[in-house]
């Protein structure tokens, strides 16, 4: 039996030592286990911590309650979150006044979000039934928030205006709700839901929405990385008018390495709902160059630990390429399992000797002439093609563009093999 380093769980020999029988209204079994209690809150029953949640407060009657003491049965237990936004309490100094009246008003009122009872959070609209645990209701998109006077519309009220709106001093009081907003959302973020691990990265953003993935990283407390690296875990992307994002070397790399690209509207849905939205529907499908359902497909891959998209090929690159171009090609190779061969004496020496099967090489030429358009018959682009033709018909290995490449990373497909 573990014993968690914040006190909320405790073992039964701690229990029998230290604190001697427990009972009371907000101790409950954990999972189970008639031996391990957890302090849960009066009003939305969960015993979870966060910063969402904020600490959780002990009062007996309507004082604080000394830490030794919390576990006496005539403590009651609140999130701060849950106890600020309950409409009826309020303190006098030390003295909290209204919580057990306000527990059991809302002891009879069924959370419209997860349908527990403890609802003490309705919506601001008089005639509307609905009530809420304020951190289920923070979870729900469309509802609407008065931070400064703790007011909340329901998703069908939203519309309406809240006093502070309607006040003649309506421009003033909206711009301190904005403030007061961006201080909430990093304040009710959950930060302790395993998202520490996140990279996140930005991808052909323009200015405004390079700042906002700043903020959106500071808020939720994970590093946002101007390049791409391995550990990146989520790559934020323009798109244009019909969703598709362009194909840059950071989301080639998170195809192949399984990573969420995403439109950067996730970013703003996140910011929105204040809390960190569902991936899927934000994920790209389509790019600049007319290929789909890469990103997916790259992320199924990697979650079935399917094997690298260019695993066992080899890459043997003939003609001029701009070096950084082709730096980038030979990461991406390597990133998709293959492998880049940089003698040609030794492709033929291997193909010849059997150490490399010549299905597996590929000989790559660059510039692959626009569709339609024609070449002259000297343009150095039709020589180098050539040169890889006579190569791989050598060698009997298939020659590719470099487009071929990029083609297959981005739909995460091998291609077929035109030539
Ligand atoms: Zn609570
Ligand atoms: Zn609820
Ligand atoms: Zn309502």
């Amino acid at each position: 039996m573990s014993y968690s380093g914040n006190g909320l769980i405790f073992s039964s020999n701690l229990e029998s030592k230290h604190i001697g029988s427990i009972s009371g209204p907000h101790l409950r079994s954990n999972s189970g286990s008639s031996d391990v209690k957890e302090i849960v809150c009066g009003f939305c029953q969960s015993s979870k911590l966060s910063m969402a949640t904020g600490p959780m407060l002990h009062y007996a009657n309507g004082k604080p309650v000394q830490s030794s003491n919390i576990f006496d049965s005539n403590v009651i237990h609140v999130h701060k979150k849950c106890v600020d936004w309950a409409p009826r309490v309020y303190y006098a100094g030390e003295t909290i006044i209204n919580l057990e009246k306000e527990l059991e008003r809302s002891g009879q009122l069924e959370c419209s979000g997860c349908g527990l009872k403890g609802a003490a959070l309705g919506c601001y609209m008089k005639h509307c039934r609905k009530s809420f645990h304020v951190l289920c209701a923070m979870k729900i998109l469309h509802c609407r928030w008065d931070f400064e006077n703790f007011l909340m519309f329901c998703p069908s009220h939203s519309s309406l205006k809240f006093p502070s709106e309607k006040s003649q001093f309506g421009e003033k009081s909206t711009k301190n709700n904005s403030k007061s907003t961006q201080m909430y959302i990093s304040y009710s973020f959950n930060c302790c839901c395993g998202v520490t691990e996140w990279v996140l990265c930005g991808s052909a953003l323009s200015t405004k929405e390079k700042f906002l993935l700043v903020k959106f990283g500071e808020t939720i407390c994970v590093s946002v990385s101007k390049y791409w690296n391995p550990n990146v875990t989520h790559v934020i992307t323009a798109t244009d008018v019909n969703g598709a994002c362009c194909r840059t070397i950071k989301v080639l790399m998170a195809i192949l390495h399984g990573g969420w690209i995403l439109k950067i509207d996730w970013v703003k849905a996140c910011m929105e709902a204040l809390y960190l939205v569902d991936e899927e529907p934000y994920e790209v499908s389509l790019d600049n160059y007319g290929c789909r359902d890469g990103p997916k497909t790259g992320r199924l891959r990697s979650l079935d630990n399917a094997p690298k998209l260019f695993k066992d090929l080899i890459f043997y690159f003939i003609g001029d390429f701009v070096p950084t171009y082709k730096i980038d090609l030979v990461d991406l190779i390597r990133a998709a399992g293959g492998f880049v061969l940089a003698c040609k004496n030794k492709l033929v020496a291997q193909v010849h000797d059997g150490r490399i099967a010549p299905s597996t090489a590929l000989v790559v030429y660059n510039l692959e002439p626009p569709q339609g358009s024609m070449l002259r018959e000297d343009d150095p682009v039709m020589l180098w093609k050539r040169e890889a033709e006579v190569l791989a018909a050598m060698i009997g290995s298939h020659v590719i563009s470099d487009r071929w490449i990029l083609d297959s990373i981005a739909a995460c497909r091998l291609q077929p093999f035109t030539l």
